[in-house]
């Protein structure tokens, strides 16, 4: 495991080697010791099978692929790659449960299942938070806070759907679709296959989930509490591989409904590839968000609030905050805090505790934000980054934000998911609301100011499913959340969410 770098400064180095640079230039205020989450009492079996019908089940296509560490770029594990014949294997599994059981349990009894998980995932908060850092690469203190706390909200909050669906729609009979294809992304792999799976379940469906091909591990641990909970045998099935397992999931005739999260491209092949059959789709897709941030807001807590918002999980949030419209007068002062802030900000092994921002997931998409980084500076933007000495191992990219940028950049329009803020400024509201509605995406935006009135006016003129108000990526599985144009549609979360996998009579 690499060290923790801390602005240049090796964390594991003697005290002295770092002091002369920490009285220099923090004041030995940021000189942590490194405190290391124990990984002695994980245990990660050399290879993993598919789960389908209750069973791990090699895979008919006779072919394994390596899932790596992104900080560390030593191999974790080899996964079972599933063919046509493997989805086809696991669709029927998923059948078979739904007519013999799960589709006629009474919600009741449903949500004592669907209670289980969520319970186990408490009880495993801790190995689950470990393996997923290693798997994907991000914080410890983000994978034990955020991911698996809201994932096991989710299932805590759909258990008490399950036997309530009446209500939901208000008076009107909901009836499950029946099997579920669940394809998922790698920015929050434990946490996005909650969000699927929960209201699937609640609402009386059966799953195939495929997650995504570089951060499959935990996928394999929430298999293993689905035996431990005695879950009933093809009730979520998980079929491990890359792009073309999900093409063949998508695809496969007895599927009755694709929920897709990932990028706008596949997104519109998925979509594609759905057009003129009865299957029905939901897409959770890219998205390119604006904070807005107004001379009466509190500045130093909208700083804060701008850097968890677009250096929370390496940036691969798909509702980072990666644009930042700020009012003229403030301009200089507001980047004058964030270049303190970021300078304060520390990178390295995401299992340390005090990591901010850990690996970036896979080298490609390393590229890719080196790539637009790049081309933002070449478009003219001015670009400030942390100067620290990266670890030599794994995929890296320090805290970035770009100055001066123009709408037209490429930085201002296309979406980095990566730590890179572009900054612009406004005069008016009317500019700023014109600024942020200027993107393909409409998932989110974030509004930092002192009047309630400017909050609210803003808000209703903001094209986009999830608005912040002096605050930015807080989530709650009864607040529903989705995009609107390339962003794409359908809701996750609430009661609205459960619009997804039901027919209402
Ligand atoms: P991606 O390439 O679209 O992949 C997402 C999932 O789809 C992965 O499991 C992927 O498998 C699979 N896949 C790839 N090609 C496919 C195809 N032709 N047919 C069916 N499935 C296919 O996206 P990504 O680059 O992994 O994820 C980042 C993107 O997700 C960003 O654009 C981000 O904004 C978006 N995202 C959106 C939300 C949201 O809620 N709106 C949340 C998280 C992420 P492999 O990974 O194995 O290739
Ligand atoms: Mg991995």
């Amino acid at each position: 495991m690499g060290n923790q770098i801390v602005n240049g400064r090796d964390a594991s180095a003697s005290p002295s080697k770092n002091a002369d640079r920490d009285r220099l230039e923090f004041g030995n205020a940021w000189a942590y010791a490194p405190s290391l989450e124990s990984t002695d009492h994980i245990r990660i079996p050399a290879r993993h099978e598919l789960f389908i019908g209750g069973k791990w089940q090699a895979p008919k296509s006779g072919v394994y692929f390596d899932s790596t560490s992104p900080s560390t770029d030593e191999k974790l594990s080899e996964f079972a790659e599933a063919n046509a014949e493997d989805v086809d294997l696991a669709v029927q599994a998923a059948r078979t449960a739904y007519d013999k059981y799960w589709g006629k349990m009474r919600g009741s009894e449903r949500a004592k299942y669907i209670f289980r998980i969520a319970r186990a995932i408490q009880e495993k908060t801790r190995e689950l938070a470990i393996i997923e850092s290693m798997d994907g690469g991000k914080p410890i203190k983000e994978s034990r806070d955020v991911d698996m706390p809201l994932s096991a909200a989710h299932y805590f909050y759909h258990a008490g759907w399950a036997d309530k669906l009446e209500y939901a729609f208000q008076g009107r009979k909901a009836r499950p679709l029946g099997v579920a294809a669940q394809i998922i992304p790698w920015n929050f792999p434990f946490l996005m296959a909650a969000w699927k799976i929960a209201p699937a379940l609640a609402c009386g469906n059966t799953v195939v989930l495929k997650p995504a091909e570089t951060t499959p591990l935990s996928a394999m641990w929430l298999a293993k509490i689905f035996e431990e909970i005695e879950l009933p045998p093809g009730v979520v099935n998980i079929v491990t591989g890359a792009g073309a397992t999900g093409e063949a999931l998508a695809r496969h005739p007895g599927v009755n409904k694709v929920a897709f999260t990932g990028s706008t491209d596949v997104g519109k092949k998925i979509q594609a590839l759905l057009a003129g059959t009865k299957k029905r789709l939901t897409l959770e897709l890219g998205g390119k968000a604006a904070n807005i941030i107004f001379a009466d807001a509190a500045i130093d807590q909208a700083i804060e609030g701008i850097i968890g918002g677009i250096y929370f999980n390496q940036g691969h949030v798909c509702c980072a905050g990666s644009r930042l419209l700020v009012e003229e007068s403030i301009h200089d002062l507001v980047v004058d805090k964030l270049r303190d802030r970021i300078a304060t900000i520390r990178i390295g092994n995401p299992l340390d505790k005090n990591t901010d921002i850990g690996a970036i997931n896979s080298r490609k998409q390393l590229d890719k934000i080196t790539r637009l980084a790049d081309a933002g500076e070449r478009d003219g933007a001015t670009r400030f980054a942390t100067k620290c000495d990266l670890p030599a191992k794994g995929n890296w990219f320090p805290p970035t934000f770009f100055t001066g940028v123009s709408q037209s950049s490429v930085i201002a329009r296309e979406e980095i998911f990566g730590p890179v803020l572009a900054v612009m400024t406004f005069r008016t509201p009317e500019e700023a609301l014109e600024k942020a509605n200027n993107t393909m995406y409409g998932l989110s935006a974030g509004v930092w100011t002192d009047k309630g009135a400017k909050s609210l006016w803003m808000s209703q003129r903001l094209n986009a499913g999830v608005i912040w108000s002096n605050t930015y990526n807080k989530f709650d599985p009864s607040a529903p959340f989705g995009g609107f144009k390339e962003s794409g549609f359908g809701r996750e979360g609430g009661r609205q969410g459960l619009r997804g996998y039901v027919e209402i009579d």
